[in-house]
Parts: structure tokens; C-alpha cells; sequence
């Protein structure tokens, strides 16, 4: 088995075998012309189905998530939305309490339509998920860590939980990412990225992925749902991300490092009330964060300033090599008051801002902090 690193730069990267470029084209095409028998002799039909950009990015993403395959969206959401379907009709999903808003709206307004219902618990608490999975529960869906309270959650445990009911345990890995946090080794069925994140890296391309850990029916009905719901990306967004996972691993150990000086120093600062950070030892999610995760914790850090809405936005207005702007993962450090980016039904406590840390020298960024929290 070759090594991640390899894996980044390689899997999905043939030279193109009819000019032999080394970094193959874009293919616009949306229909493939038939044989005269019918046939599709190179395997190829129509974009919606199938395209070559999108079937490289799939291999090389299977690949480095230890999958046996990958099946891309358009958005991290349409991602979440095709794993949620797999509990569709009259299913029941488990959900962590602390995800990403968009994956709650989902839960709460989208899949009660089509017959499933969600309930959320905290899923660092391992007697309460065993509660929440009631007999019929299809899937325990976990973000760790998770968005945006960096809450870790322990994937081997909750794998057992799962299957003991039946379910199916989908991981969000959006904020770990493949080089940090390894689900499938851990027990997990699925693992979903939004891609637009630290696979993409650039904050240049919108994109979301289910990966299967076995090959069979599920693979199958996301495939299915994929073709047939036309929740595509583009060939130039596969093409986009495919460009990025090369430099993966090294863009996330940096970030990583970055974050942790950050934490660090923002722990260390009376100018702030709380930090969340899973590589801070007071973190209570810190042990295991440290068996569960390899190489760091992550590039997004959370914390609480005194004071609320106004106060944790002004820190934000003060910052200047931070953008003032939602999202993470990508090479530039950005910065957000988190609450009202999430909207009315946040839980998220009004004084919490969340950053991300991008590719700049740690002693810049927190510089830049150590002024925009001010005196
Ligand atoms: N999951 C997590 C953890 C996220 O942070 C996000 C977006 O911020 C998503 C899913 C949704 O991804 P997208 O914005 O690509 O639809």
C-alpha cells in the first residue's frame, strides 16, 4: 500500500494516453460518441453519468481515503444530502448535536419530507448515543471535529455502537481531512468531504464527496442517486480539485501548526474567555483527539471573547491579514463571527468568532490577532 503522500500525488494522474500531456485536459464534452454497435467503447456516454475529470478526482479521493470508492457532488451539502438519502424512506439518522448548520437544516426540514426523521445528541457522550439509537435508526452521523465548537467525538466507539444496532456510521471528515484522521480504519461505513475546504485548498472550487468503505449496494445507490439526481460537479471543478490533493498533506501539517500556535497563543491571552481546540491540552476532547487524530489537529480554532455579538465581531473588523469571511481550509487565514453567519436558529454562543489558518508565517497571524483583540 503506498503512502499518502504518493497516493496525493499519483492516484487519478495518468499522463493523457492520446497527447501524452503530463497533466491531462479538461473534458467539456457533455455526450461521448457511440459505436456502431451501439456500444460505448471508452466507457463513456453522457457528463451527466459519467466524465473523465470527475472519475480521475473519484479515484484519487477512494484512494487516498482507503475507500473502494468515491462519489462527487457539486457541494459538500449535495454530498451530506445523497449519505442522508441512503436512510430514505421511513428512516431515522443520529446526528451530532454540534455540525456544520446546513447539515442540521437538512436533518430538520429536508429528510422529514421524504418520510426520515433526525435526532441529535452529543455524540462525545457515548451513553447518550447509545440511547438516541433506537431500533430502526439507519445512521449515526458524526462530525469530528466538529464545526464549530471543535468537539471530538470517538469514531472506534461509535462504530461499535452502530453496527451493533444495524446502522450505518457516516463520517463528516471535512475538518480533519484524510491526512489527519483516518475514519475507515476506525469503523466507519461512509466518510463525506466538502471538498471545497482542504481538498480543494484555494478557496477556489465549490465541491462536496461520499466515500465507501466496501464495495456493494451502497456505493450503488449513491452511485445511482448521483447519476440519476444530476448533482454533478464540473469537469473544470474535478479538475480544479485534482490539481489541489497533491499538495495535501503538506498544505494540512502547515495549517495544522499554524492553528496550534494560534491556540496557544490565544490561550494564553487574558483577552479571551475560551478557546476551542482539540491540540490544547485543556481541551476536553485532547486525549482523544491525540489517539484518534495523526500529525495535528486541525486548521480551524474557535474561541469566546468577553462580551457578545458586538465585541467578537469588532475583533474580527479589527483583523487585517485575517479575511473577514466564512469557509476554511483554503491556503489565506479567514476569519468570522459565526452566530450570525449561521442565522436565527444558531446555538452558536453570540461571542464565539472561528478562524481558519491558511499557509501565512503563525507569528503574522497571531500578530495580527494580538492587535485585533485590542487593548
Ligand atoms: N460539512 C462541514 C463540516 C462544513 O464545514 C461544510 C461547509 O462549511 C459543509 C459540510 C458543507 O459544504 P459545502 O459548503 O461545500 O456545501
Amino acid at each position: 500500500m503506498k503512502k499518502l503522500e504518493t497516493l496525493a500525488v499519483h492516484a487519478g494522474r495518468e499522463p493523457d494516453p492520446v497527447t501524452g500531456a503530463v497533466r491531462g485536459p479538461i473534458h467539456l464534452s457533455t455526450t461521448f460518441e457511440r459505436a456502431a454497435d451501439g456500444g460505448y467503447p471508452q466507457g463513456y456516454l453522457y457528463s451527466r453519468s459519467g466524465n473523465p475529470n470527475r472519475a480521475a478526482l473519484e479515484r484519487a479521493v477512494a484512494a487516498i481515503e482507503s475507500g473502494s470508492e468515491a462519489v462527487a457532488f457539486a457541494s459538500g451539502s449535495a454530498a451530506t444530502l445523497a449519505a442522508f438519502t441512503l436512510a430514505t424512506p421511513g428512516g431515522r439518522i443520529v446526528c451530532s448535536a454540534d455540525c456544520y448548520h446546513g447539515t442540521a437544516k437538512q436533518l430538520r426540514e429536508i429528510l422529514p419530507r421524504f418520510g426520515t426523521s433526525a435526532e441529535f445528541v452529543d455524540t462525545t457522550d457515548l451513553a447518550a448515543v447509545e440511547r438516541a439509537l433506537e431500533p430502526g435508526t439507519s445512521m449515526l452521523w458524526v462530525e469530528t471535529p466538529s464545526n464549530p465548537l471543535l468537539r471530538v467525538s470517538d469514531l472506534a466507539a461509535l462504530a461499535v455502537l452502530a453496527h451493533a444496532r444495524g446502522a450505518l456510521l457516516g463520517c463528516d471528515n471535512t475538518f480533519a481531512s484524510p491526512v489527519l484522521q483516518r475514519p475507515f480504519e476506525l469503523g466507519a461505513d461512509l466518510v463525506m468531504h466538502s471538498t471545497t475546504k482542504f481538498l480543494g485548498g484555494h478557496s477556489d472550487v465549490l465541491g462536496g464527496v461520499v466515500v465507501v468503505r466496501e464495495p456493494g449496494a451502497v456505493a450503488g445507490r449513491l452511485r445511482e442517486f448521483q447519476v440519476a439526481g444530476g448533482g454533478v460537479p464540473s469537469p473544470f471543478d474535478c479538475w480544479l480539485l485534482l490539481r489541489s490533493l497533491p499538495t495535501l498533506p503538506l498544505r494540512v501539517r502547515a495549517q495544522s501548526a499554524g492553528a496550534l500556535a494560534v491556540a496557544r497563543f490565544l490561550e494564553a491571552d487574558r483577552r479571551v474567555e475560551r478557546v476551542h481546540y482539540p491540540g490544547l491540552e485543556h481541551h476536553p476532547g485532547h486525549r482523544l483527539a491525540a489517539r484518534q487524530m495523526h500529525g495535528g489537529f486541525g486548521a480551524v480554532v474557535s474561541f469566546q471573547v468577553p462580551g457578545g455579538t458586538a465585541e467578537a465581531l469588532g475583533v474580527a473588523a479589527r483583523a487585517q491579514l485575517f479575511t473577514r469571511a466564512t469557509s476554511l481550509g483554503g491556503v489565506e487565514s479567514l476569519i468570522e463571527h459565526r452566530a450570525s453567519m449561521e442565522g436565527p436558529l444558531t446555538q452558536t454562543p453570540a461571542n464565539l468568532i472561528r478562524l481558519s489558518a491558511g499557509l501565512e508565517d503563525p507569528a503574522d497571524l497571531i500578530e495580527d490577532l494580538d492587535r485585533a483583540l485590542g487593548r
